[in-house]
């Protein structure tokens, strides 16, 4: 078996450490990793869109040759080879100084889907960049964490368009030479473990992702000893069809865990980062039963070690699976749990729901003792849903709290910004972020400096995407008006709303086109112009959100909006990086109480880009009156849309643009420089991954890791 994915050639000797680096995901996040890879090649660093195992390989060797004979270039890999070894050792991190007694424990974090760079597609959305925030975090803390998820060599997909403006779904291109992954090594068999899924044997092998102090394992199914159709059970993300789901939630839970026991990793902690990970409750309960324990003891036993977080209140986010399905996919699995098919199903039964379905969420509940969502509106929503597990309880006391989202600071905020604060802060200025006296000085930052950072990021973004344009059209238009939609049209000096996220109803992308006219009027208004730039896939099962797809392209391919509204295609990170640090105002309008945190916001606001969004979500606590503009809770909730878009319209025409037009003698919006240092402080401070885990470690990995394990102390459902 080839023990690597990626092939870099042979590199000259003295740049033979490039290869370690470009195999870690941690030089995603150093500035200087990144100064190093770009300055090979600027223009090929570009055009592979920043994936190093690629530019390694298409690299001339000539080019090589003359790194590796420049002083300069060998002092700033040698300076990146220094930051990268001190990842080797968790010597004083914040963890090991914090939890000495914790030492040599392990938290395993299972998720569906990982977002840690763009040149690994593994992710949809919000859930795949947060967990992968989580992992770059945990490094950056010394937080002892594995992860498990899939390798879905297909990915998610890439999205297209025709020129009528419909989506077009195609698999996403993946190369399998160009990612960073190693694959292990199996023993004797042909896999490192293996599940029974209707029947058969399927075979596991897995693949090990770097990202600096974090391992992550992902479980492939694609061996040649397993029946064709299983090959291709892990090749795609959120594919549609219950079955394949139950059977992808299969291998991640119960696949997990053994992967896990097959290199040898015995963890203490166990989190279930959303249902999809339920069966990892599952099969820990499994192992205690074979060795002798009833399934109740075993229950009490894993839910001491583990850990559950919810991330959405809306019912489509949330898998379940009848029994019918449950018998004909998995082995009479009660058997092995010592009980019937009646008591499998209580363990996922959710209130209100028959007794034959099995809701993974429910499961996880049942089977976890600290239960967290993700914002604290989140939490007290969660709590109301999720009541009827503990009839005798008030909803307020529901054991659900909440760690509210937040972002990985080094991979968001742009490096201008980070520039700016050496200078504005001082020197070791990162080494200090845990302190908010350091963020306060933020506001003291001259708006003139901020302006131009900003400024000079909206220009770099506007380059960026003409280019991607060009690319696009050169290789896949067809027709020229796809050009015009792509992002070309904008100008950087004109106010700048974005919206981009995925496509689902409930996010509302299309709130602003109620009225087109009254769009148009803010769009083209000659001397105040707005622009609009969006970008979003929806998922190809879901119809409302490609016919609003369709209807932002209509948008913007109508002469009459001047060329002000622009769709840019296939959103991913490397998109959304250049999206956060290039518009003016980050628009986040869901249908309140819909959204569980929203992460982007977040991560606008470290590029000093004030939200302008509805009352819910992260916004709803951190909002604080000058760092952006809220849409108030509407007055009527069952039909919100209306009052949302008259308020969003009113802010944007009696606030927005006048303050970011009422500039001083030099031409700074002083009052707007204002709101976009505020933003920065918030954010900077209080909506970070850092912050995020430190809260997780506080209230769910301390006690999870702890000798005795959670206490009961919320008490286990009753219903
Ligand atoms: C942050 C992010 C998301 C999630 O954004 P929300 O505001 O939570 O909807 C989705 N996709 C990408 C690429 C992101 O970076």
């Amino acid at each position: 078996m080839n023990p690597t994915h990626h092939t870099i050639g042979p590199l000259p000797e003295p740049l033979s450490g490039l290869r370690d680096i470009a195999l870690d995901l941690a030089w995603t996040w150093m500035r200087d990793a990144r100064r190093l890879f770009r300055s090979l090649d600027p223009t090929l660093w570009a055009e592979t869109r920043e994936n190093p195992v690629r530019l390694l390989k298409e690299l001339p060797s000539g080019r090589l040759q003359e790194c590796a004979e420049d002083p300069e270039f060998l002092a700033l890999l040698e300076s990146v080879r220094g930051q990268m070894a001190v990842l080797a050792s968790d010597d004083g991190t914040w963890f090991s100084v914090n939890h000495p007694e914790l030492a040599g424990r392990t938290v395993a974090y299972f998720c569906a889907e990982f977002a840690v760079h763009h040149s690994v597609p593994i992710y949809a959305g919000g859930l795949g960049v947060l967990a992968g925030d989580h992992l770059k975090c945990a490094s950056d803390l010394g937080v002892p964490l594995v992860a498990v998820g899939l390798l879905y060599r297909h990915g998610y997909f890439d999205q297209r368009f025709d020129d009528d403006g419909r989506q077009v779904s195609e698999d996403e291109v993946f190369d399998p030479s160009v990612l960073p992954l190693t694959r292990l090594e199996a023993g004797a068999g042909p896999g490192l473990a293996s599940v029974r899924l209707e029947g058969r044997t399927v075979h596991l092998s897995a693949w090990e992702m770097r990202v600096g102090r974090t391992r992550v394992f992902l479980i492939d199914t694609n061996l040649q000893e397993n029946a064709e159709q299983d090959r291709e059970l892990t090749a795609r993300l959120y594919e549609d069809g219950e079955e394949l789901r139950l059977k992808q939630e299969w291998i991640l839970g119960v696949g997990g865990v053994r992967v896990l026991r097959a290199v040898g990793i015995e963890p203490t902690g166990w989190h279930a980062n959303e249902g999809h990970a339920a069966f990892m409750m599952l099969e820990r309960a499994r192992e205690l039963v074979e060795r002798g324990s009833s399934l109740d003891e075993a229950v009490r036993e894993v839910r001491s070690r583990s850990v559950f977080t919810t991330h959405t209140p809306v019912a489509a986010g949330h898998d379940d699976f009848h029994l019918d399905q449950i018998q004909s996919i998995l082995d009479p699995v009660w058997e092995e749990l010592g009980v019937d098919a009646a008591g499998f199903m209580r363990l996922g039964k959710a209130p209100g729901d028959d007794d034959d379905v099995f809701h993974m969420t429910a499961a996880a509940i049942r089977m976890s003792s600290r239960i967290n969502g993700v914002s604290a509106q989140h939490g007290e929503v969660s709590r109301r849903i999720w009541q009827g597990l503990w009839p005798d309880k008030a909803p307020d006391d529901v054991p659900i709290g909440h760690v509210t989202n937040g972002v990985h600071r080094w991979t968001w905020m742009a490096s201008r910004i980070q520039c700016m604060l050496d200078e504005e802060l001082g020197a070791g200025w990162e080494a200090r972020v845990q302190d908010p006296a350091l963020w306060d000085r933020v506001l003291s930052i001259p708006d003139e400096r901020v302006w131009q950072v900003h400024l000079g990021l909206k220009r770099h973004s506007a380059g960026f995407l003409r280019e991607q344009a060009r690319v696009r059209w050169r290789d896949q238009w067809t027709d020229a008006k796809h050009f015009a939609a792509a992002g070309p049209l904008l100008d950087p000096e004109v106010l700048t709303l974005g919206f981009a996220r995925r496509f689902t109803s409930y996010k509302r992308a299309d709130l602003l086109l109620r009225d087109e006219e009254r769009l148009r009027r803010l769009l083209t208004d000659p001397h105040r112009p707005v622009q609009l730039i969006y970008a979003g896939k929806a998922h190809p099962a879901d119809d409302e959100g490609q016919r609003i797809l369709e209807r932002i392209h209509q948008l913007a391919w109508d002469p009459r909006n001047e060329g002000r509204v622009a769709f840019v295609e296939d959103y991913d990170m490397h998109l959304a990086r250049a999206l956060f640090q290039g518009v003016d105002v980050w628009l986040n309008l869901p249908r309140a109480p819909m959204e569980a945190s929203g992460t982007s916001g977040m991560k606008a606001a470290l590029n000093m880009v004030p939200q302008l969004g509805t009352h819910d979500g992260w916004w709803a606590e951190g909002f604080d009156g000058e760092n952006g503009w809220i849409i108030p809770i509407a007055a009527d909730l069952d039909d919100p849309d209306e009052e949302d878009w008259e308020h969003v319209f009113r802010i944007l025409e009696d606030q927005v643009v006048p303050l970011y037009h009422d500039r001083n003698g030099n031409g700074v919006p002083v009052g707007w420089a204002r709101r976009m240092k505020r933003a920065l402080w918030v954010a900077g401070r209080d909506f970070t991954a850092d912050r995020m885990l430190r809260d997780y470690v506080a209230s769910y990995y301390a006690p999870a890791l702890s000798p005795e394990g959670i206490p009961e102390d919320g008490g286990a459902p009753t219903a």
